[in-house]
C-alpha cells in the first residue's frame, strides 16, 4: 500500500478519505480553511503558501487580516437651524392692549 501522509496532521490518509490539493495529500477532515476550520471541498477552497482557505478567510483578498477600522467619516452636520428666532411681532402689541400685561405683551 503506498499511504500518503496527510498534509496537515501528518497521519496515513488513505484513499477513501483522500483529497489531493495543493500538490499535498489531505484527510476530508483535514482539509478545512486555515482560519475557521470550515471543512473544504476541492470545489471552494482557495490555496495560499499550499495551506487551504475558505472564500472568506481568502488571504489574497486580505480581509480577515486587515481589518481596517476604516475612520467613517461621519460629517454630523450640526447645522443648529435655531437661527430663525421666534420673534414676537410687536405689532400685535395693540391687540393685546386690553389684556394689561403691560407694555411688552405676552412673550411666549
Ligand atoms: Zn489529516
Ligand atoms: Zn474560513
Amino acid at each position: 500500500m503506498n499511504v500518503q501522509s496527510c498534509a496537515r496532521c501528518g497521519f496515513g490518509v488513505y484513499p477513501a478519505e483522500k483529497i489531493n490539493c495543493i500538490d499535498q495529500t489531505w484527510h476530508k477532515a483535514c482539509f478545512h480553511c486555515e482560519v475557521c476550520k470550515m471543512m473544504l471541498t476541492v470545489n471552494n477552497f482557495v490555496s495560499h503558501q499550499k495551506k487551504p482557505y475558505c472564500h472568506a478567510h481568502n488571504p489574497k483578498t486580505n480581509t480577515f487580516t486587515s481589518i481596517y477600522e476604516t475612520p467613517v467619516n461621519i460629517n454630523v452636520k450640526k447645522q443648529s437651524e435655531s437661527v430663525s428666532e421666534v420673534r414676537c411681532s410687536r405689532r400685535e402689541r395693540g391687540v393685546h392692549k386690553n389684556l394689561l400685561w403691560g407694555a411688552f405683551g405676552p412673550q411666549a
